[in-house]
């Protein structure tokens, strides 16, 4: 007997690429799918793509994307039986999927029980602890005063980095080099953890430093079955953000990757995790790995699993909420290849990644063997200040790391956005830097290293600039001195050259 999903109707709690992504998995399982969306987002391609949208308030997230009420409200009127919550906003909170439950809807995600314990970061420490899973040399508990922080710093040997309890985003986070230093860094991470998560809880733990930031894809359904996807590589990052991100990890082999995976299965058992979550791990030169964090959601780099293993992560986090089993064994879990995500964000790399808004004009997307492109926007799309200025995820798979290189480079070469600044020129830079090559980088390589500072002056396609000035070169000729129109075939000069060509040049030099 086939088993069928006991859900039928979905809302999508968010927008940009991530509701296009879910509202494309509730598709290919036949899923009914329902958007919101804030007056910002009226003519977004989430609405267009869903089967059923309703506006939920003004642009700023408070008053539309974060209002749980009226999710709710929308989720009944629609007739909707699930929401999947995306990433950011609402995903991971714990009030937010208990007022699901509340209503009779199903959460896609964890439990708000597992949601809580995992989010406060002490609590999840304790849970890896409790599971054997290694953590980073500091505190399991927070600390009230910076007194105490100093006791404990001097105790592990400074440099230490105070993190917030509460924290994401790399928010509430401070690195103290001294005793001198922390009085003021403890002040800072608590007041900034209160501001930005209303809780000021901190704790402190050894910096760790020339790290990489492995993490562990899990999936676990409600039958007891829990697999790992494999790890990913997300050790380049600007202010402890992702920005590029690869699976697998070059630093990884075989044994290291069985023993990540196998502490990451065991604390998403500790917790009586389901659905799709991943264990962060910080990973020293000497094949160290530790605890750092568990992510109770789907994150924005999961197309690279995807691509290696085959894995559709949402299809899957989707049928465990509608209460099947997972459809693959551990041992059916065979990465092949490699793959790697540019995170495009509408900021310029040139000018201290300042943001901009506007209007983009015109898009030209890339395609190709090998290309997928996670993206929801397009020609005429208005970005906001309102929202996340990451525009665009670009996926680039290969037989091997080289050949995924490669492709992103002729991916990132093919895509044009008018209109706005892009990364994409930095990440041109990044991915030719011979550092990032030979898989030489760490999590603050970016700031440190100065193959990876964005350089203004560095083109990756010499090609087309060289073909540009090419063009010009004839143009100005073409201008200067007319060509004279000779009797075609006596071979002693240049023939005019035909209509075609010459409106072929035009529309190149109208573009340039
Ligand atoms: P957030 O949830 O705010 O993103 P995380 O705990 O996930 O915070 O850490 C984000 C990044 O900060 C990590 O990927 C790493 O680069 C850095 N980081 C966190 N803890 C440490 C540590 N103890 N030592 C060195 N770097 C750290």
């Amino acid at each position: 007997m086939t088993k069928v999903l006991k859900i039928s109707k979905v809302l999508v709690a968010n927008r940009g690429e991530i509701a296009l992504r879910v509202i494309r998995a509730c598709r290919d399982l036949g899923l009914a799918t329902v958007a919101v969306y804030s007056e910002a987002d009226r003519r977004s391609l989430h609405v267009r793509y869903a089967d059923e949208a309703y506006p939920i308030g003004p642009a700023p997230s408070k008053e539309s994307y974060l209002r749980i009420d009226r999710l709710i409200a929308v989720a009944k009127k629609a007739g909707a039986d699930a929401i999947h919550p995306g990433y950011g906003f609402l995903a991971e909170n714990a009030d937010f999927a208990q007022a699901c439950l509340d209503a009779g809807l199903v959460f896609v995600g964890p439990s708000p029980e597992v949601i809580r314990t995992m989010g406060d970061k002490v609590q999840a420490k304790q849970v890896a602890r409790q599971a054997n899973v290694p953590r980073v040399p500091g505190t399991d508990e927070e600390v009230s005063s910076h007194e105490e922080a100093a006791q404990i710093a001097t105790e592990f040997g400074y440099p230490v980095l105070i993190k917030a309890s509460a924290g994401g985003g790399g928010k509430g986070m401070r690195v103290v080099r001294s005793a001198g230093e922390m009085e003021l860094a403890f002040g800072a991470a608590s007041r900034e953890a209160m501001g930005a998560f209303g809780n000021g809880g901190v704790y402190v733990e050894k910096l760790l430093e020339n790290v990489k930031h492995i993490e562990i894809q899990i999936l676990a359904d409600t039958f007891g079955n829990v697999i790992h996807l494999g790890e990913r590589e997300c050790s380049l990052q600007r202010r402890h953000q992702k920005m590029l991100e690869e699976s697998p990890s070059i630093a990884l082999d075989d044994d290291l990757r069985q023993q990540m995976g196998a502490v990451a299965v065991a604390a998403a058992r500790q917790v009586g995790y389901v659905s799709a979550g991943t264990i962060e791990f910080l990973l020293t030169t000497d094949r160290k790995f530790y605890f750092i964090e568990m992510n109770t959601r789907l994150q924005v780099e999961h197309p690279v699993t995807e691509l290696v293993t085959g894995v559709d992560v949402v299809v899957e986090q989707l049928r465990i909420a509608g209460g099947l089993p997972l459809s693959y064994s551990q041992e059916e879990i065979k990465p092949r290849g490699w793959a790697i995500e540019c995170r495009i964000t509408a900021e310029d790399p040139f000018n201290n990644f300042l943001p901009s808004i506007g209007r983009l004009e015109r898009i030209v997307v890339p395609t190709g063997p090998g290309i997928r492109l996670d993206s929801a926007v397009h020609s005429g799309y208005e970005i906001s200040l309102y929202y996340d200025p990451m525009i665009a995820k670009i996926i680039a798979w290969g037989a091997n790391r080289n050949q995924a290189i490669n492709r992103m480079q002729r991916a990132l070469g093919e895509y044009k956005i008018f209109g706005s600044p892009t990364t994409i020129p930095l990440h041109q830079q990044l991915l030719a830097a011979e550092d990032f090559r030979k898989g030489d980088f760490h999590t603050t390589s970016l700031e440190t290293n100065p193959q990876f500072k964005p350089d203004p002056t560095y083109h990756h396609d010499q090609r087309l600039i060289a073909a540009m000035a090419a063009v010009l070169a004839e143009h100005r000729r073409s201008i200067q001195s007319p060509p004279k129109v000779t009797s075609a075939g006596n071979g002693s000069a240049p023939a005019q050259s035909s209509e075609w060509k010459q409106a072929g040049r035009r529309e190149m030099l109208r573009r340039i």
